[in-house]
C-alpha cells in the first residue's frame, strides 16, 4: 500500500481561489470575535515553525510527484489532464484528500497558492519572506500567491515590511472591512475602526500589493443601514483597493449575531431592503478604480460585477432592472436564485423554467402568506 504525503489545511478560503493551492503557515483566528463569525469559534490562534511549514511545502512537492508518476502510469506522458483527474476522483477511497486536492491544483495549472488561515501578515516578517520564497523556489509555475489580512495587522507593518512580502512573492492580500461605519463595527466587534481600515488598506496598496477589500452588506441590520452604505463608500474611496467583493450577511445558528438578533438586538433586512442597500453603497463610491466583483452564493445578484469608475452607471441600472419587474417576477427571481436555479436576471427569459418557478410562488402564496418569505431566509441562512 502507498502511504501518501500529507500536509495541514485550514476550514476557509475566498471564492476566487476555488483552483489554488492551500498551504497553511497559521493556524485560526488571532481575534475570534466577530459576531457574524463562526469559522474558528472554539478554537486556538497558532502560529506555525517555519521548518514546518516548509515541511508542508515539501509534502506538496512530493504528492505533485506521484500524480505525475501516476499520470506516466496511465499514459498521458505526466501531464495531469482529464484522464489523469477521471482516475483520481472517479474512485472515492483510493487517494486521500491531500492527494486530490494537489492533483486538481495540478489539474487547474498550478499557476495560484493561497496561504490560510485567517491574519497571516501577522507572522514575523522574515519568516513570511522565508515561507514564500521556499514555496516560489519550490513551485516556479506559481504566478500569483494570496492570503488572508486583518487590518489592524496590515497598519502595524511598516510599507518596507509590506514591499519585502511583496517582493518575496505576495501578490494579493483579502481584508475583511465589512463596514466603514464605526457604530457597526463596534457592533459586531470587528476589532477595528474605520480609521484603522484606512490606514492598514493604504499601506497594502503603497507597497504595491492587490487589495481585495471584503464587504457585507446588511451587516448594519435596519438600525444603520445607510451609515453602513455610506460610510462603507467612503473608507473605500480612500484606500481605492483593486477589488471590493460583496459577501451578504446571513446571521448563522450559533454566532454572537445570532442571540442578539434572538433578544431583539439586531433586525436583519431582507433581500430587497438589503439591494438598496447595495445601491445606495455603489452610487457612493467615487474616484477610485476598483473593480466590484459579487461572486458568492449569498449574493442575490451575482451579476452586481464591474469596473469603476467605467461600469458605474451600469452596475446601478442592473439593481434598477431587477426593481422594475413586477412584483411576481422579483419573487420568481429570488426563489430562482436562492434554489440555484437563477444566476442572472436575463435567466427569466427560459420559459419553462419561468413557468415551474411562478407556479411555486403560486402554490406558496395559497398556503400560507408569509411562508415564501420565510423561506427563502431560511435557505439563504443555510448558505454557508
Ligand atoms: S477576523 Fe475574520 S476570521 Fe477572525 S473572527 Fe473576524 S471574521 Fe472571523
Amino acid at each position: 500500500m502507498t502511504v501518501h504525503a500529507c500536509f495541514e489545511q485550514g476550514p476557509i478560503r475566498p471564492p476566487s481561489e476555488a483552483r489554488s493551492l492551500l498551504i497553511r503557515p497559521t493556524r485560526n483566528c488571532p481575534w475570534n470575535k466577530c459576531a457574524f463569525c463562526h469559522t474558528y469559534r472554539g478554537t486556538r490562534f497558532e502560529l506555525r515553525p517555519v521548518a514546518e511549514i516548509k515541511q508542508d511545502i515539501d509534502a506538496v512537492r512530493a504528492l505533485a510527484d506521484e500524480v505525475r508518476a501516476l499520470s506516466w502510469k496511465l499514459g498521458q506522458g505526466g501531464k495531469v489532464n482529464d484522464a489523469v483527474a477521471s482516475c483520481v476522483f472517479g474512485s472515492e477511497d483510493r487517494f486521500g484528500d491531500a492527494f486530490r486536492h494537489v492533483a486538481a491544483w495540478l489539474y487547474f495549472g498550478g499557476k495560484t497558492a493561497f496561504l490560510q488561515d485567517a491574519d497571516t501578515l501577522i507572522m514575523k516578517t522574515d519568516d513570511l519572506v522565508e515561507v514564500l520564497r521556499y514555496l516560489r523556489q519550490t513551485f516556479p509555475s506559481i504566478e500569483r500567491v494570496t492570503s488572508y489580512c486583518r487590518s489592524r495587522t496590515a497598519g502595524h507593518k511598516t510599507v518596507d515590511d509590506l514591499r519585502r512580502i511583496q517582493q518575496a512573492g505576495l501578490v494579493r492580500i483579502h481584508v475583511g472591512l465589512e463596514s466603514g461605519c464605526d457604530e457597526v463595527l463596534r457592533f459586531i466587534r470587528k476589532g477595528a475602526t474605520a480609521a484603522e481600515h484606512v490606514k492598514g488598506g493604504k499601506r497594502i496598496v503603497e507597497a504595491g500589493i492587490s487589495l481585495c477589500e471584503y464587504v457585507m452588506p446588511g451587516l448594519g441590520g435596519r438600525r444603520w443601514s445607510r451609515e453602513h452604505a455610506l460610510e462603507t463608500a467612503r473608507v473605500l474611496n480612500e484606500i481605492n483597493p483593486d477589488h471590493i467583493r460583496l459577501r451578504t450577511l446571513s446571521v448563522r445558528r450559533g454566532t454572537a449575531l445570532h442571540e442578539t438578533m434572538g433578544e431583539g438586538g439586531f433586525e436583519p433586512l431582507g433581500d430587497e431592503e438589503i439591494l438598496k442597500e447595495i445601491r445606495l453603497f455603489i452610487e457612493n463610491l467615487d474616484g477610485i478604480r476598483s473593480r466590484i466583483v459579487s461572486d458568492h452564493i449569498l449574493n442575490l445578484l451575482e451579476e452586481l460585477e464591474g469596473k469603476l469608475p467605467e461600469e458605474k452607471e451600469r452596475l446601478l441600472g442592473i439593481v434598477d432592472r431587477y426593481f422594475s419587474l413586477p412584483e411576481t417576477d422579483r419573487l420568481i427571481f429570488r426563489l430562482g436564485r436562492r434554489r440555484g436555479i437563477y444566476r442572472a436576471l436575463d435567466d427569466l427569459s427560459d420559459r419553462d423554467t419561468y413557468h415551474r418557478l411562478k407556479a411555486a410562488v403560486e402554490r406558496y402564496q395559497q398556503e400560507e402568506p408569509g411562508k415564501l418569505e420565510r423561506d427563502l431566509d431560511r435557505i439563504r441562512q443555510s448558505f454557508i
